[in-house]
């Protein structure tokens, strides 16, 4: 188990990575991280992942008590998750333009369009509408987050978790990457040929 100081760096340098990839935008998004059995290190509420630093990250126990500073509003969220999975380390969400754009057209990912994703993500389950910031949320993916690392929140974003914030992160990418081709891929299919009629005028020299 990586200790304290070093998972403070991660939380900021994974929140950074969040913006430069165009996961998120100003303050969008969280990173939580479990640190003990009943601790955790959470990302503040309102703070610009860029302008994040090591001080700003609050600790939280499961009952969301902190010393200092104020967690994510979505941290009931992140405490459902950790409650449901003892296996589950980081959590991550972002509102990843492709997939939030699936979650907004009311549709789940089908990882088997991708052999990358088939067996790793064969499935992508949409969340039911909550809005965000309340417990409404932490309800809406309590039936899916069991078995499932990647859940769309409906109208909303995305929801990764893994055993560490390298896996969640990368899970996150996974999932825009999947959204961005499936949506590309609709796109290309509807692509018809020239109109035979309008082929063979301009064939034939008129306009
Ligand atoms: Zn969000």
């Amino acid at each position: 188990m990586p200790n304290l100081v070093v998972l403070r760096r991660e939380l900021v340098r994974y929140g950074r990575l969040l913006g430069e990839r165009r996961l998120i935008v100003a303050a969008e998004g969280n990173l939580s991280v479990r640190i003990g059995g009943h601790a955790f290190l959470v990302t503040p509420s309102g703070v610009p992942k860029d302008r994040l630093r090591v001080q700003d990250l609050v600790e939280v126990d499961t009952r969301g008590r902190t010393a200092r500073g104020r967690p994510t509003s979505e941290w009931p969220m992140h405490r459902v998750i950790y409650g449901l999975r003892p296996d589950v380390r980081a959590v991550c969400h972002a509102h990843p333009a492709w997939a939030t754009a699936m979650a907004v057209a009311g549709r789940e990912l089908d990882g088997g369009l991708l052999t990358e994703t088939a067996a790793q993500l064969p499935r992508v389950p949409l969340a039911v509408r909550a809005e965000p910031g309340t417990e409404q949320v932490a309800a809406s993916i309590t039936g899916l987050i069991a078995d499932h690392d990647a859940v769309l929140l409906g109208d909303h974003g995305v929801l990764t978790v893994g055993p560490d914030l390298a896996s969640a992160f990368a899970l996150m990418e996974t999932v825009e990457r999947l959204a961005q081709v499936t949506l590309l891929s609709e796109f290309a299919a509807t692509g018809g040929s020239v109109d035979p009629d309008v082929l063979a005028r301009l064939m034939g020299g008129g306009a």
